[in-house]
């Protein structure tokens, strides 16, 4: 073993996170936002590219269950960053309907963008 002449970097410890942040809705209230879009969009994914189709090849059509495995079931999209827009659509974001496909690996994994149609 060759000697260290410098310390190792260490990062800092973070400090755990209160419970709610400061501007973040209850979990009462989140599910509330939750309810409201799945029945405006009536249970469907929304998300589609540029040109109005689904984000994902594998893209579930038709209605999905508000519960259940995240494979299946229908996703809270939030288009824009929550820190910056908030969680629900009357603080500023824009909330769409969204499968697992569209919205877990072609949006997030993928970096696919969104088309905002609102
Ligand atoms: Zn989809």
């Amino acid at each position: 073993m060759i000697p260290r002449r410098t310390p190792l970097k260490r990062s800092p410890v973070r400090k755990k996170r209160p419970g709610v942040r400061k501007g973040q809705p209850t979990n009462a209230e989140k599910e509330a936002e939750r309810n409201r879009v799945y029945d405006r969009c009536g249970g469907q994914c929304e998300l589609r590219d540029e040109e109005g189709n689904p984000l994902h090849p594998k893209h579930i059509f038709g209605v999905l269950p508000s519960n259940g495995s995240i494979f299946e079931r229908w996703h809270l999209v939030h288009l824009h960053g929550k820190r910056r827009f908030g969680w629900t659509e009357a603080d500023g974001n824009t909330l769409l309907g969204g499968c697992y496909w569209c919205h877990i690996v072609a949006s997030h994994q993928q970096g696919k963008k969104i088309q905002e149609v609102r």
